[in-house]
């Protein structure tokens, strides 16, 4: 009788919920994230990202795999009993001991902040080769097992590895028996990074109209990055209708990585008109968190990277300087204060034009000629200023040197020799690329 007023309840908050018109945000830097070959993390500096983001407001974070490692469940210890705000949860096989441990690390959490999310993979793939179970046997230890969770835990997600290659019906019937076994939450997961966003958007829309009880379950997707469809996947998923996305922050994960959240915060964020629905996550924070997750895993940021690259904000380009100077809406999609960033620097180089110098010996504190600024130009496009220039030619290039472009690669820069070299041998060259 308990359990079944506990049921209508859990379903009416479910339902209204659900009709909030936001995207949740489900963080899994501190998991999959921390699956980066060569990523390790004391579990006092996970508790810090934890901490960190639940400050900027995520729904959810997948704090670990307690039943894998001592160092997942001290992290997950130390996050239970530190971390405020986001529903927390950990990773769990279907299997009787995992469950077991995770309800002993999360034990102290409140019953509607602490969650687990069982995982088995479902596809033609891991049955035969991993599991070596048919699909019969792979729907009753699902449903065996999330039984078993509903005796410690309120919310369980239950997310198949691989879903994106499981035959689509079956994909439903796991789904459906795991709702009525007590998930509320179901995850579609591409394990390998396999999709494209037109399948994604398919495949969520597909289980949307299949899945019989899926009113009783919050849908979420996790992306990887193989294709580097990651983010396209996600929002083409959240278009088709899933209540939630999970990714990492900068992307980290395994292989190429997850779906970065910070790309599919910020296009939620651009495009309203055309999700219709926002998220709970201050967006400002995002610049900090990505800083932050960069530094303690020491795993590098590529100047590039979508949305929290440093050359984001930075140019080089003659035409994108002076309109960046006129105007920084000109050359940028979004300023750089939207996400905690900034200001905008305007770097010298080989490309830059004459505003840009002028602007930047005004900004040293130099008296500008046009002297001085063709002196700067010669620099910049040659590399060299012979003694017959202006004798504060150095001393001006001294000045500008920590807005030089160019000092950035300086290292990986080919001589002429080298390019040569490598022109003329394509397998040296295959070798230096790889
Ligand atoms: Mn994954």
């Amino acid at each position: 009788m308990f359990s079944l007023i506990n049921r209508t309840v859990k379903r009416m908050v479910l339902h209204r919920e659900k009709a909030r018109p936001i995207v949740r945000i489900s963080d899994t830097t501190l998991r999959d994230g921390l699956q980066t070959p060569g990523i390790r993390l004391a579990p006092e500096q996970r508790l810090t990202v934890a901490k960190a983001l639940a400050g900027a407001g995520v729904h959810s974070i997948d704090c670990g795999f307690p039943a894998a490692s001592p160092l997942d469940l001290e992290a997950c210890r130390l996050i239970a009993k530190h971390v405020q705000g986001p529903v927390l949860s950990v990773h769990s096989r279907t299997k009787n001991e995992d469950i077991e441990a995770s309800a002993e690390v999360m034990g102290k959490v409140s019953p509607f902040r602490r969650a687990i999310s069982l995982f088995i993979g479902v596809s033609p793939t891991h049955r035969e080769h991993k599991h070596n179970m048919n699909k019969a046997q792979i729907v009753d230890t699902i449903v065996r097992s999330v039984d078993r969770a509903t005796r410690h835990f309120e919310i369980i997600s239950f997310g198949p590895e691989d879903a994106s290659r499981t035959e689509p019906e079956f994909l439903c019937e796991v789904y459906k028996e795991a709702i009525k076994a007590g998930a509320l939450s179901i995850g579609f997961a591409d394990t390998v990074g396999f999709l494209t966003p037109d399948k994604a958007g398919d495949r969520v829309k597909y289980i949307l109209d299949h899945v019989p009880n899926i009113d009783d379950a919050m849908l979420g997707v996790h992306f990887h990055n193989d294709l580097g469809c990651a983010t396209a996947n996600s929002l083409a998923a959240v278009k088709a209708g899933a209540n939630m996305v999970q990714g990492t922050i900068n992307g980290i994960g395994e292989r190429a990585g997850n779906a970065a959240l910070e790309e599919i915060i910020v296009a939620i964020t651009l495009h309203q008109d055309e999700f219709k629905r926002g998220v709970t996550v201050n967006v400002q924070a995002l610049a900090g968190l990505s800083k932050l997750v960069a530094e303690l895993t020491g795993f590098p940021l590529a100047p590039n990277k979508a949305v929290v690259g440093k050359n984001l904000f930075r140019t080089e380009t003659g035409v994108h300087q002076d309109g960046l100077l006129k105007h920084v809406d000109t050359y940028m999609p979004f300023k750089p204060e939207l996400i905690g960033a900034g200001p905008v620097e305007v770097m010298l180089g080989a490309n830059s034009g004459r505003s840009a110098v002028r602007h930047k010996l005004a900004a040293a504190g130099m008296d500008v000629t046009e002297e001085h600024v063709e002196t700067v130009m010669k620099y910049l496009k040659s590399d060299s200023v012979s003694e017959a220039d202006l004798p504060e030619a150095r001393q001006f290039i001294e000045r500008m040197r920590p807005f030089l472009a160019q000092d950035e690669y300086g290292e990986s820069r080919l001589t002429e020799a080298e390019s040569v070299e490598l022109d003329h041998s394509p397998t040296h060259a295959a070798g230096r690329q790889g």
